[in-house]
């Protein structure tokens, strides 16, 4: 009887609330299913996020490698953009941070631990990820928001509302917070769904960020909306963002262009245009496409 329960809580207490791509951690489960605690794993003390990657290799099968030897490191609190081609590996490299995947050698450390001598949930209980896909459920905006922390108060949910500034949309709404979303409720569009996302890891309150950006196009007003709750939610936080459009990374501490061959530089945006090598390409490239 309680072996399904007990399923279900195990799931619920791994995928923290401030998950927000629930499918796709459910796809990345039928991926790599044996992902699972070490025996003698121990819950992870609240980190600061001193991020490295030490020599890891990683691909989705071992002849393939994706990533080979990688090596990274981020501070606590700095934001690291990661820029370059499709396919290069960028997904890939914050895919392993919470352990979607295994390494298949190095280490990657937080703090100076292993992450896989880490339990899973206090592992990713303290990543909040911002990906592309939502993942709201049938619901009022309140325990849609409420998702990222169990227990919230009224005021840290209208506090993270606020903060990732969906305040007006709420105020605009007969039934405000209590407005119910969904197939039987109001539909949101894209951008109030991403802040919704972004409200839910305000909540969540982790010292580790990875973002997704998105690649649709939003109209204006709402995509400087949401860079600006983004650029709230990542101070202080250690962030990696995967960054699609060059224009929204220049004020990254460090900006790492990936490659199939690995990171081919890297460097402020200021070092890398003087350095004149594929960042300065790529931006190139790009501001003569969004000339045209
Ligand atoms: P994009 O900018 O298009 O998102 P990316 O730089 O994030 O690209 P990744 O998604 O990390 O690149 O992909 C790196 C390589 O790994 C690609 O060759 C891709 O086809 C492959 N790959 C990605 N995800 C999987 C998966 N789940 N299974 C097998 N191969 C995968």
């Amino acid at each position: 009887f309680y072996r399904p329960l007990e399923k279900i809580n195990a799931v619920i207490e791994t995928y923290p609330r401030g998950l927000a791509g629930f499918r796709s951690y459910l796809d990345l489960m039928a991926t790599q299913p044996d992902i699972a605690d070490a025996p003698d794993a121990t819950a992870a003390p609240p980190l600061r996020g001193a991020v490295r990657f030490e020599g890891v290799t990683f691909g989705y099968t071992p002849d393939r490698p994706v990533l080979r030897d990688l090596e990274l490191e981020v501070a606590p609190g700095q934001t690291v953009a990661l820029v370059g081609p499709s396919g290069a590996g960028k997904t890939t490299i914050c895919s392993l941070l919470p352990r979607f995947y295994e390494v298949q050698a190095g280490r990657i450390t937080i703090d100076g631990i292993d992450i896989r001598s880490m339990t899973l949930a206090s592992l990713r209980g303290q990543i909040g990820l911002v990906q592309q896909d939502v993942f709201l459920f049938a619901g009022s905006i309140r325990q849609n928001i409420a998702y990222g922390r169990l227990g919230a108060s009224e005021e840290d949910i209208r506090d993270a509302a606020r903060r990732a500034r969906l305040d007006a949309l709420i105020a605009d709404l007969p039934e405000g917070l209590d407005t119910v979303i969904g197939e039987r409720g109001v539909k949101l569009s894209g951008g109030q769904k991403q802040r919704l996302a972004i409200a839910r890891i305000f909540l969540m309150n982790p010292p580790i960020l990875i973002l997704d950006e998105a690649t649709s196009a939003l109209d204006t007003e709402t995509e400087r909306a949401i860079q600006q709750a983004l650029a709230e939610l990542a101070r202080g936080r250690t962030t990696l963002v995967i960054a699609h459009r060059l224009a929204t990374i220049r004020d990254a501490d460090r900006i790492l262009v990936v490659t199939e061959q690995g990171i081919a530089e890297q460097g402020s945006h200021a070092e890398l245009l003087a350095a004149d090598g594929p960042y300065r390409r790529l931006h190139a490239a790009q501001f003569a496409a969004a000339a045209e």
